[in-house]
């Protein structure tokens, strides 16, 4: 990127309750309509590949399609899903989520294009890169994307290795399943996590770890949720607003561990919380501040994500061009 053709890839974000997919030129520019539709996560991985194939054809546009670039939430490795406890089947009333299934082979047998597919929350990373808060030109950026889970994804420049990387490039780690910082632990035998363990970043910034710690800041008899939450804070609400506060530094320890470790230009927060910026991003970049080491802080940006709703689109449409070479 960028390149000179007349052709168009088409970018697939697969999610739990809905797939979209929609065309874009190679420098990111929506070539066609915006396709969305129910992705059966639930009713076997065959159905779900229908829904993807059905979208993708009617998302197709009059300009040649060179690629699909698909994210997808689970372990992706190459063509295959490792693991995805949110799609799959249920047999004999038990559900069964996907191991090792293998989206890619038949779209591409379906589509005769080149196919490639990634981590959602690491693709999203890749979009909001070149076409968000990046601009394509940053030193290394992350993507927090807080909402129900924590997802984040790290894109890594030239400027990142020793050694030499082609282009901006989307870590995924030796086997595809790397970057889950949402996994990564900041408090020692800490709060149960969905993961298993204990202590994790998701077990106090993903929804059901929010609403847990808010309930003792918030005496009134009512049905907690993030909005709720923000709408109290905005009305002065002290525990509310201690709340947040609260929540911007666990945040923040995220964030200086991000910033010590990869030492990124930008570091971009997106997803549903973050919609309450306002009462939680002071106190987690000062967290942060804290954090960091010294002569990595002034050189990284915390900024609120640009590609909120499209990174994932977008991102997978750079893995389509990737998969064109
Ligand atoms: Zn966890």
């Amino acid at each position: 990127m960028p390149r000179v053709t007349d052709s168009v890839v088409i970018g697939v974000d697969l999610g739990g309750t809905n797939v979209r997919a929609a065309a874009f030129d190679e420098m990111g520019k929506p070539a066609g309509p915006r396709v969305e539709s129910p992705s059966h996560a639930r009713d076997g991985a065959p159905n779900t590949i229908d829904a993807i194939v059905a979208a993708i054809e009617q998302a197709k546009t009059d300009r040649d399609l060179a690629a699909v670039g698909m994210a997808v939430p689970g372990h992706i490795e190459g063509d295959l899903v490792r693991w995805a406890p949110n799609f799959g089947a249920t047999i004999d009333g038990k559900f069964n989520c996907y191991r090792d299934v293998d989206l890619v082979s038949p779209i591409r047998d379906a589509l005769k294009v080149p196919v490639k597919m990634g981590n959602d929350a690491n693709v999203a990373a890749l979009g909001e890169y070149w076409f968000g808060s990046g601009k394509g030109v940053a030193k290394g950026l992350a993507l927090i994307t807080i909402g129900t889970g924590i997802g984040t994804g790290i894109v890594l420049t030239p400027a990142c290795v020793s050694g030499g990387l082609k282009r901006p490039t989307m870590l995924i780690g030796g086997n595809g399943g790397g970057v889950e910082f949402g996994h990564v632990v900041i408090v020692k035998d800490g709060d149960e996590c969905s993961c298993g363990t204990r202590g994790c970043v998701e077990a106090y910034l993903g929804t059901n770890g929010l609403i847990r710690r808010a309930m003792p800041h918030i005496p009134e008899d009512v049905v907690l949720t993030p909005k709720l939450l923000a709408d109290f804070a905005d009305e002065g609400h002290k525990g509310a607003i201690e709340f947040w506060k609260e929540t911007g530094e666990y945040l923040g320890v995220l964030l200086g561990n991000l910033i010590n470790g990869f030492a990124l230009e930008v570091i971009a927060i997106g997803g549903q919380i973050a919609k309450a910026y306002k009462h939680f991003l002071p106190t987690a970049v000062e967290v942060a501040g804290h954090n960091a080491i010294p002569t990595l802080w002034p050189d990284c940006k915390i900024v609120l994500a640009d590609k909120v709703e499209d990174a994932g689109l977008l991102g997978a449409s750079v893995l389509a061009w990737e998969a064109v070479e």
